[in-house]
């Protein structure tokens, strides 16, 4: 027995779990999906989560597949199926099986799968060491503020950062970085926490938006626009975050280490600080 998935409405075992060849998800990318990390078997900022997916949904004109109760019921039984403790759960919607066609069908009912994954979130390998990370151009599309299933592009940033002997690229768009392959950025300069401003160039991170929330409340001086890989080369320290990473350090960009080459103090306690409010407010 492997871990019980959901799909369409069904429990089952992962080796029984099955989508339509026909799907769109499969054939045309036609798709969004939201990761909702799991502390102490606890949904972190689930709500949060749920807002998001709502907002791709209708951009994308696709129809919701089940109401947010329904939704929060699945994840608890997936969670209380497989005992997960830490780790994450998995959504995709896509717009359902029908014959190829690059017009959205009608009448076709949007298909939802979800999984759990174990996962070491808090002592995760880089929570301690932090990550180097190399920049490359954004090749993406223009609408990244929908989180969309077509994820080729960050893979091979990924895969660009490995060859590169590092831990993961920054994506570079008109000479400013618009964020990470799978999270957001963040410089600080003279302790100012610097990050892009939301657009479509970048997603709107759920842990972005709860990380500046807590700098705020902190006293810290936050400060949303633009930046340059040069800036980053000169800053005193630089972290990502997504909701799966938290708060996690960069220690060198394109081979400049910052500061001592160590993860730096506001990213220290910006995810201390994450992680005690998660814990709290977890569901
Ligand atoms: N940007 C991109 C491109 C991402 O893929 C992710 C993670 N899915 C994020 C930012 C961070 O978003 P969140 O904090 O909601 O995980």
């Amino acid at each position: 027995m492997g871990r019980t998935v959901y799909v369409n409405g069904e429990y089952l075992d992962e080796a029984d779990a099955k989508i339509s060849i026909f799907d769109r998800g499969f054939l045309m990318a036609d798709g969004v999906y939201e990761v909702t990390s799991i502390l102490n078997g606890k949904m972190i900022d689930f709500d949060g989560h749920m807002v998001r997916l709502a907002r791709s949904l209708s951009e994308l004109e696709m129809p919701t597949p089940e109401t947010n109760d329904e939704i929060e019921t699945i994840h608890r039984e997936l969670i209380r199926a497989n005992g997960l403790i830490e780790g994450l759960v998995y959504l995709q919607v896509t717009r359902g099986a029908a014959d190829r066609s690059f017009l959205f069908p009608e009448g076709v009912k949007s298909s939802l799968v979800m999984f759990t994954q174990v996962m070491n979130l808090m002592e995760s390998p880089t929570a301690a060491t932090g990550i180097k990370i190399i920049s490359i151009p954004d090749i993406r599309w223009g609408r990244r503020d929908i989180k969309t299933i077509q994820l080729l592009a960050p893979s091979l940033g990924k895969m660009a950062a490995k060859a590169a002997g590092v831990d993961d690229a920054w994506l570079v768009e008109d000479g400013f970085v618009t964020e990470g392959t799978s999270n957001n950025a963040y410089i600080v300069q003279g302790g100012k926490i610097i990050t892009r401003d939301l657009s479509q160039d970048i997603l709107s991170g759920i842990t972005r938006s709860a990380v500046l929330r807590f700098a705020r409340e902190a006293q810290m001086d936050v400060v949303e626009r633009p930046f340059t890989m040069t800036e980053a080369m000169e800053a005193d320290e630089a972290f990502v975050t997504s909701a799966t990473t938290f708060v996690t350090s960069v220690i060198e960009v394109d081979g400049q280490a910052l500061g001592d080459g160590k993860p730096g103090l506001v990213a220290r306690r910006l995810r201390e600080i994450y992680l005690d409010e998660s814990m709290k407010s977890g569901t």
